[in-house]
Formats: C-alpha cells, structure tokens, sequence
C-alpha cells in the first residue's frame, strides 16, 4: 500500500475513535512521509500537533496503521512545512493529501473549513456576552450537596465567587472523577453572573483551549486569542491534568495565566490529581498552581451519598422508599455521577415496567451496576489502559521489557491491580506482561501492597486508576 493510501486507511480509522473536532483540529494537513522498516514517520503543520499526535494519539495511530500493515513498530512526527513538501512530493509522499483525503475518508473538508469560522466567532461572542460563556445554569451552589468530602472545596469556590481575584488565586481544585469538580467550578461562574450579569467569564476544558489555540495559530490570529482572554474577569480552566506533557500548549498557557494574575483576574482550575502528581508539568506553571490555594474532592460516605440522592429524587419529583434509597446509597459508593446514573436506571425500569418502585425492583435495575469489577466486564485491557493514559506511557512500552525506571513503576502498579481487582493469577499476569515469569508478577503485587501502606502519592495513584478503569 503506498503511503497516501495507507494514511488515508488509517485515518478513516481514527475518525471513527475520536470526536469530530479532535479529529480536525490534529489531523488535518497530516500525512506519511516515510515509512521504512516498521518506523513511520507522519508529517504535521506544527509543534502542537506533533505534542498531542505523539502524546495523546500515539495509540490510536498506532493501533489503526497497525490494522493494514502489521509490521509497524514505531511511529513519530515531524513538522514538515509547506516548502518542504515539493521535495518529499519527489520521494513519493503525498503533501497535498490533506484537503483531497479528507474528502476521501469521509470528513467534508469544504465543510469543515467553514465551520472553523464560526467557531472563532463564537469564543470571541462568549467573551463578549456574560450569558455566552459556557456556563451552565444546571450547576449553582444551591443544589450542591454539601458533605465532609467536598466541605473545602465548595468552601473555597463560594469564597472566590465572592472575592473575585481578590482572595485564592489561582484555585486549584483537584479529586476523581464524577466527585464534583465541573459542578463546583461551574457554579463560581453561575454565582458571579447572577450578581452581575456582564462580568467575563469563561469555561473551558483544557483540551478545548489547546483545539483553541491551535486553531488560532492555523488561522494567523494567534494575537487575537491571546487578546481575548486578557479582557476576562474569571477564567476557569476544567481538566487541566490534559495538558500534562503538551510543553508547547503549557508555554502558551503560562503566558496567559501570567497576564491575568498580573492584573488579579480570576483563574479557577481542576485536575483529577495535585499539580504536585501531573507528570511533565512545567515546573513554573506548577509553582504558581501550588502559590495559590488547593482543595480536594473525595469519594461522598454513606451519609453525604444519601443527602444526595433524596436532593436529586426531589428534583426528578421521584419518590423512593427509604430501604430503596438507603440500598442505592449503600451499594453505589464509588463517585455522584454513579448515583445520578443509578436513580435514572430506575426512572426508566419503573417506567418501562409501569410498576411502582418496590425495593425489589430498585435491586434488579441496579444489579449489572453494582456487581463487581469482573462481572461489570472490567478486564486486563482495561487496567492496561488506563495505566498508560495516567503514566502518559505507550501501553506497548508497558507491556513491553523497557527497563525505564517510571515505566517499570507503572507495570508493576498495573500488575497490582490486575492482581487485587480482577484476582488474576500471577502467572497469567505474567503472560499478559510479554511472558515474564510468574515471579515478577508476584514481586510487584507485594511490593505495590506493601508500598501503599505508607506513600501517599502512591495510594492516590491507585486510587484514581481503580476509578479510571471502572469508566472507561
Ligand atoms: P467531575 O467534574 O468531578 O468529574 P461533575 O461535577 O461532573 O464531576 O459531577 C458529576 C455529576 O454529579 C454532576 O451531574 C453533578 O451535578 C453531580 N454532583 C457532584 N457532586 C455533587 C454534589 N455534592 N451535590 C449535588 N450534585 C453533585
Ligand atoms: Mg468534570
């Protein structure tokens, strides 16, 4: 297959596995310009798209130029720019398979190109108008539980609301996921154009502001971004752990960052872990992150799960039984977007069954949810998986015989789990690690388990990857 044709596979491939905007912002204007003996070598417009596509989408390439051509080992990227592409047109490569591929795999390019334009339209109206600044009115402190688990936080959140820039800045909001954070951050916002309708705000997730900024810089108005957020009053920048190893997008973001506090905006942000465990962030950006204020989010216990459930049923206008809610509250404990899914489950039993909703009824629609990790269809891939993605590590390096020292670390803690949650064998999981020795397996269990018992860091990790491979 030649090298247009095979990206062109290929992409059709990757199209399928990300959003649609993920899709055009990293892959557009992409193309193979060599491949030889298992290396490929994929060329990009810029440093961003090399970071993400090297980062973020290694495996989704991977596993795509995989399915046609099944030698491939290894893929890099390199930025190859226009006046470039006449002298790898003579190699062979195809330059101009950007807009006619697009066309080809499915994605309307013409479409797209246009689409781009009132994006930009629309981050320039959302600055501009209070109202238009992605926040939404679902979330407001007044239907956010209070419990010993997120006291803090909302704490800190209600106190920024009312001092804008003035008190915690910047606020740092970090815990698992389903625990609260958007709904925190989103009800600053709420609270603040409630009081004044025309402040600046603006939500953003931290992937969306690297689409954003990437787009600018595609577009030539790389000056206007950054003018935009200057005029912002509160900042709020959602699932900032995205931008762990993105070097170029951090760059962007420190500048940014720093001319807002420079002129005490606001900026709000929330992570899945402390900046302290986002590997690869910049140091100074990890510095101003930690000279502002932290809080965390944690798992709700029984008696915060419960409070939860009666507020959401009283806004559903559900009833429930008090043995149905405390069974519910009992059994779903790992996150509040379990709960929330679980309440719906029934809704929609009672409903469909046309029965009212008896204790029995509660326990049946709940029963796939709340059976444990092997019976819920968790499997080895899983834990794989998402050890990869919080290490920021290739799963085939981890599966692999690297020696590395982090990467070692990460397989040992993926042993871990695949041992304590799934009850894998040891050899087993040796056979799933490139055929190690069932001794390895064994001597990462216990060292993992002993470890935990007095590093923090480490029961965090473990902790947030247990919730991870439960979601994805
Ligand atoms: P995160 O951003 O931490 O992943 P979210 O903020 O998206 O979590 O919360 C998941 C869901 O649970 C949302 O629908 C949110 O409204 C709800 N939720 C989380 N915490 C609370 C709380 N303390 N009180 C009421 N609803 C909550
Ligand atoms: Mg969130």
């Amino acid at each position: 297959m030649k090298n247009d044709e095979l990206w062109q596979v290929a992409l059709g491939e990757i199209e399928l596995s990300i959003s649609k905007a993920n899709f055009i912002t990293w892959f557009k204007n992409t193309s193979i310009i060599s491949n030889e003996n298992g290396k490929v070598v994929i060329g990009v417009p810029n440093g961003f798209a090399k970071e993400w596509l090297e980062n973020k989408y290694n495996t989704y390439i991977y596993r795509a130029l995989r399915n046609f051509q099944d030698d491939i080992k290894e893929i890099s990227c390199v930025i190859y720019s226009p006046q470039q592409s006449s002298a790898a047109e003579k190699k062979g490569a195809d330059p101009a398979a950007g807009p006619a591929q697009y066309e080809r795999t499915g994605v309307n390019y013409v479409e797209n190109a246009t689409n781009n334009a009132p994006a930009k339209e629309n981050v320039q109206q959302s600055l501009n108008y209070g109202q238009e600044s992605n926040i939404n009115p679902r979330y407001t402190f007044d239907n956010f539980i209070v419990g010993e688990n997120n006291e803090l936080a909302r704490a800190a959140c209600y106190a920024v609301s009312q001092n804008l820039g003035k008190i915690y800045n910047p606020l740092f909001i970090y815990g698992g996921v389903g625990l609260g954070k958007t709904h925190l951050l989103q009800s600053i916002g709420n609270e603040i154009l409630k009081k004044d309708p025309h402040k600046k705000i603006k939500y953003i997730t931290s992937e969306r502001f690297a689409n954003e900024l990437i787009d600018s810089i595609r577009n030539q108005t790389i000056n206007d971004f950054k003018a935009s957020y200057q005029q912002i009053d509160l900042l709020i920048i959602d699932d900032i752990q995205f931008l762990a190893g993105k070097e170029k997008t951090q760059n962007e973001f420190f500048h940014i960052f720093n001319a807002l506090y420079q002129i005490n905006k606001q900026i709000v942000l929330s992570s899945d872990r402390p900046p302290k465990s986002i590997a690869t962030l910049e140091e100074r950006l990890r510095s101003r992150f930690e000279g502002g204020m932290i809080a965390d989010v944690s798992k709700p216990d029984l008696e915060t799960r419960t409070a939860i459930l009666k507020a959401k049923l009283a806004e559903k206008s559900f009833y429930l039984e008090d043995d149905a809610i405390k069974f519910v509250a009992e059994h779903v404990k790992n996150n509040i977007r379990e709960l929330e899914g679980s309440l719906n489950r029934i809704i929609a039993a009672c409903e469909f069954n046309k029965k009212a909703p008896t204790l029995e009824l509660v326990q049946q629609a709940l029963s796939e949810l709340i059976s444990s990790g092997k019976k819920k269809g968790v499997q080895h891939a899983h834990i794989i998986e998402a050890v990869a993605q919080y290490f920021g590590i290739d799963k085939k390096d981890l599966i692999n015989k690297g020696r590395k020292k982090e990467i070692a670390r990460a397989r040992q803690i993926a042993m871990y789990l695949m041992r304590k949650e799934l009850s894998a064998s040891y050899p087993g999981i040796g056979d799933l690690f490139g055929g190690r020795d069932h001794t390895t397996a064994l001597h990462a269990y216990e060292k993992i388990n002993k470890e935990i018992e007095f590093d923090e860091k480490l029961k965090e990790d473990v902790a947030i990857l247990k919730e991870k491979i439960y979601v994805l």
